[in-house]
Parts: structure tokens; sequence; C-alpha cells
């Protein structure tokens, strides 16, 4: 048995302690910290917040040790037991890391328990030291509580990795408990807030209802919790075996006593609960073989992330519809937006989204104002493709394959038995159930094709149209009547020096121009401009006469000319053309 003690060291400096008594393994010890967190492909290096590194033997005395790489320690026990103590800086506020406040200690164990190498089969116990912290903290973690007397407190698990896969909440809660075809599902709010957890935890219930038959008996799981860090902005969420971390707009999401229509931002919240969920099944269980026993220290390559990440992207919407929390209408607006914001990624014509999947360590998670131009997301267009493969096999069975059944294929072949996946894994499964997608597959997930959504979307019932956009940032998905007839191409921040270019499409009038990301407008023909005046301008050259810019680049003055182009037609929206077609696809009969 290895045990880990925390404790809270100190709330300002955002600090824990961590002990961790080791029995006697070896003459030589070595102890790591992983690089990165299974679910989020970058390099984070988690070591550089460990600090006033230690070790004590039995008798007390000092153990010597050194350190070996940037996360990896050696320590010199001569086969006895020891005690290992360091501090954990925790102030990375998100559900990646750890982090501290006057509410509530949050920890990720890829943040905070080192690894003992040569273990992976000793079990691991983790003691909260409650003495250290306000008397209201409580413990909170998918984590099995130990046989203990304070079992409250302290928690076991079979292995290392089991260990970092169940994130430890400790702090002051808002939590509630339901029950959904014989799981246990606490719902857990950061902080005390006027937030209706009732309405949340009754809207959330069908959607864990839909993911458990979708995947069918027995569950995999037995109980499930759902922590959600609340903040006044930020975004967030990271699947787990048994539990997940979100991390929201507090406000976003509904008050008590304050009934009504649901928002769209708490729709985007029941989404993001119900994308992470399904994550339970779709790369927690089923998943890429490469995954089942990552290497913690450096970078694991797969081409699957489409497969998950994307596959994911489109039963979380679907999901919150098909449950009827969310209008079929409001669903078409959200696809529409998908597609608006694939349509103006010039990058998916240059990386596939296998590539994407592969190379998401140095690309997708390390974006630049200019990725867009380069990089597809796996998720978006991942998405597109798993609608594209549903109807596709709907149509090419009469009906008698979709998705959900590839979805079930895959578990009670893979992911029932934690078997791996190979790359083909979808054209296995599609082959298995009789239809041939090969060609499909090939085009848009392993080439740079786009998904032919007009012809496919027309099959149940919808009609795919594009229009110009309104301004900057139109997200699309609505119909407009007036979108503008000029386009420039790029997005604009106002500065006290000008208009500062953020983003720039590759193709538009803003590239011709030979804008540079991070130049500032001044003037056009000469007027000084805020955005509203630059697009009023640009819209007014009816002849299409170029503009004359003058523009401020890395403190120089210079003229550029921009040409004025007609907007491209690249804003999506999705209307009902036979309305039973559609919701027969939704699985709402009309
Ligand atoms: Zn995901």
């Amino acid at each position: 048995m290895i045990s880990y003690h925390v404790s809270l060291l100190s709330l300002s400096q955002q600090t824990l302690k961590i002990t961790v008594s080791v029995p006697a393994v070896g003459d030589v010890i070595s102890a790591s910290l992983p690089a990165w967190i299974p679910g989020s492909y970058k390099i984070r290096d988690f070591a550089r917040n460990i600090g006033e590194f230690s070790v004590l033997n039995t008798k007390g005395e000092a153990v010597n040790w050194s350190k070996k790489d940037k996360q990896s320690w050696e320590i010199h026990s001569n086969n006895e037991a020891c005690e290992i103590s360091y501090t954990v800086i925790a102030n990375d506020f998100s559900v990646r890391g750890a982090f501290i406040n006057d509410d509530y200690a949050f920890m990720n164990g890829t943040s905070v328990f080192i690894d003992i190498e040569n273990t992976p089969d000793v079990k691991r116990n983790v003691f909260i030291n409650t003495c250290s912290a306000p008397s209201s903290w409580q413990a909170y973690t998918a984590m099995p509580s130990s046989p203990s007397p304070d079992s409250a407190n302290s928690f076991i698990c079979n292995s290392y990795y089991e260990l970092i896969d169940h994130p430890i909440y400790w702090g002051v809660a808002t939590v509630k408990q339901f029950e959904v075809k014989g799981v246990t599902f606490d719902f857990l709010l950061s902080g005390t807030q006027p937030i209706d957890i009732n309405r949340i935890t009754e809207d959330l219930a069908p959607i864990c209802e839909h993911h458990l038959s979708l995947f069918g008996a027995p569950s995999p799981i037995d109980y499930y919790l759902f922590i959600s860090l609340l903040a006044d902005t930020g975004y967030g969420g990271l699947e787990h075996r048994d539990s997940t971390v979100l991390m929201y707009p507090r406000f976003d999401l509904p008050l008590i006593n304050e009934p009504g229509p649901a928002s769209d931002a708490y729709i985007d919240y029941l989404s993001l609960c119900s994308h992470e969920f399904f994550h339970t099944w779709h790369v927690k269980r089923l998943r890429p073989e490469v995954m089942l026993a990552p290497d913690l220290s450096k970078e694991v390559y797969t081409e699957q992330l489409w497969i998950y990440e994307g596959i994911t992207s489109f039963y979380d919407d679907l999901t919150v519809a098909r449950t009827g929390k969310m209008s079929p209408e409001h669903y078409l607006t959200i696809l529409g937006r998908h597609l608006t914001r694939l349509y103006h990624t010039p990058g998916r014509a240059k990386q596939t989204p296998m590539e994407s999947s592969f190379d998401a360590w140095t690309r997708f998670y390390q974006q630049d104002a200019n990725s867009n131009n380069h990089i597809v997301s796996y998720y978006v267009k991942g998405g597109i493709i798993a609608m594209g493969l549903d109807i596709l096999l709907r149509s090419k069975s009469n009906n008698r394959v979709s998705l959900d059944h590839v979805m079930q294929y895959l578990w009670n072949t893979f992911g029932k038995n934690e078997v791996g996946t190979p790359d083909n894994a979808i054209h296995t499964a599609c082959n298995a159930l009789g239809v041939n997608v090969d060609e499909y597959l090939s085009d848009v997930a392993n080439g740079v094709t786009d998904v032919d959504l007009t012809s496919l979307l027309n099959e149940i019932g919808l009609n795919l149209e594009f229009r110009g956009r309104t301004h900057s940032s139109d997200k699309g998905g609505t119909p407009c009547d007036n979108p503008i007839s000029n386009d420039f191409g790029a997005t604009l921040s106002q500065t006290p020096q000008g208009l500062k270019v953020t983003q720039l499409q590759q193709g538009s009038a803003a590239e011709k121009a030979n804008l540079l990301i991070g130049d500032k407008i001044i003037a056009a023909n000469d007027w000084l401009v805020t955005e509203p005046l630059f697009m009023r301008l640009i819209q007014s050259q009816q002849d299409h006469s170029s503009i004359a810019l003058t523009v401020a680049r890395q403190g120089r003055l210079i003229s550029l000319e921009l040409p004025v182009q007609n907007a491209q037609q690249k804003v999506a929206v999705v209307s009902i053309k036979e309305k039973p077609k559609y919701l027969q696809w939704l699985g709402l009969e009309a």
C-alpha cells in the first residue's frame, strides 16, 4: 500500500503539503509526476509546481535523493520504507490542474500525487487531513472510501492510473443526489450560490438515462459524480471514468425562483454535461489501443481523437434535443453555428481530421491567431463527420443501421472488455453491421473532403443554405434578411491606437491587402475609424474601388490598399423542409 496524506498548507500561498508513505520496494525508488493529464493532450509539466521535496526513513532520518529530470526523483531508500514530502503550488484555475481558494481545494491526481515506479498493482490510499482546513470543508470524489474509521476522508484504489482518474473536490459545495437506471449520481456545484440545483438535476437525469440506455445494461458504473467549478467566466470539461469536472460561468445557470425557458447558455451547459458523461463509455473505457496504459511522461500519439471527440460532440447536443431539453429548432441553430465555424476554417482543406488528432499536442492544443488557416478541429469536423455518417448509414441500410448501432457494436466488441480500438474501428464496425462506408470515411476523415451535408440533410427533411455575415462576429445558425454585401475577412478589436487585427482569413480582402495579425488600422481613406464606421465604408464601396488604409505596424506607419470584395456566402443556416422526416430522425415521432 502506498499512502498519500493531503494537507492544506497555506490558503494565500495556494499550497498543499503531500506526504507519501512508501513501503520497502528496493534499494532505489524512482518517483515521478505526469507531464500530462489523460483527456487533455498537451504537455503541461505538472512537476513545475512541486517544491520543498524531502525524504525521511522510519527513524526520522533524512534519506539521500536526487532529481533525475524535470519530473522525476531518485531516492536511495536502502530497501527500507520511507516518507516523501513535498509542497504543491495549486493556482491553476482549470479542470486540468490543482487550485485552492477560500471555498475549496480542487485536485487532479496528476498534479499532486507522485507515482512510484514498478508498483503498478500496489493499492493507493488517500487521506485528507481535515484539521488543516476550515471545518465546513468536506471531501468529494468518486474514488471509493477506504474501510477506515475516518471513511469520509479516506479513499482507496487499485492502481496509480485509477488514483489519477479520480479528481478530488475538498471544500464547501452544494450537492444534490439523484438516481437513474440503478446508478447513483451526485451533482456538485462549487461553493454556495442561488443556483437552482433541483431544476438542473431534473433536466440532467433524462440525458444520463439516454446514454445509459444507448450503451445498454449492465452499466459499467454504479456511481457517478458531476463536479462543476463555477466561475465568473471560464469554460471547460474533463472526463474521468466515474466522474467529470466542468468549469462554467455561474450566472449562466438558472437561479432559484427563476422560472422560464432555458437560456442558450444553460442549454450549452446541459450539452457539456452530456458530452462529458458520454465519455464514460466513449474514450474512458472504449479507447484507442495506445491509451490503455499511456506513458504519462511524454506525448502519446493517436489518429483517433476525431472518433472520440467528434462522435461525442455529435451526441452531446443531439441527446439534449432527443430528450426534449432543447427544441428541434434550437438544435438546428446550434448545427448551423458548428457548420459556420467549420466553413470559416480554411485549414480544413489542409489537414485531415486524422492528422489533426495525431498532431493535437503541438497544433490543436497550441493554437495561435493564424491556426484557423492551417488546421481543422477534430471536435468540429469530427462532429459533422459523425452526423453525415449517421444519415449515410440510415440511407444505405434502409433505416436498419444508424450511428447508435455503431456505438453499441464498438462498446460490445471493444469497450466492454477494455480492448483498445484500432485506427479503422469505425470502418470495421460499419462493415460488421453490413454497411460499407469506406469511401466516405477515407474522403472525410483520412482526407480533406467536406462532408456533403447539403444532400445528406435533405434526406432527413432539412435544408442547408449559406448567406453572408451580418457583422464580423456573426456565429450563424439563424436566417437574416440583410447580410453585408462586401466583406473584409478579418476579426478586429478596438484599441486606443486603432482597430487591431486579431484573426485573418485566408483568401480574404484583408489578406490581399497584406495586412498582418497585430496590425492596427488607424484610418480608411484618411478617416479615423471605429469598427462600425470601417464596416460602413467597406459596404459603401458599391463600385468595388479599393480603400486606402493607414496602418500602425510595430511602431511604423504604413499605407496599404484594401480591395473591396463581395462577402463570402459561408454562414450556414439549416431550416426544416419536411418536419415529420426530421422529427423521425431525431427520434421524436411527429
Ligand atoms: Zn470531449
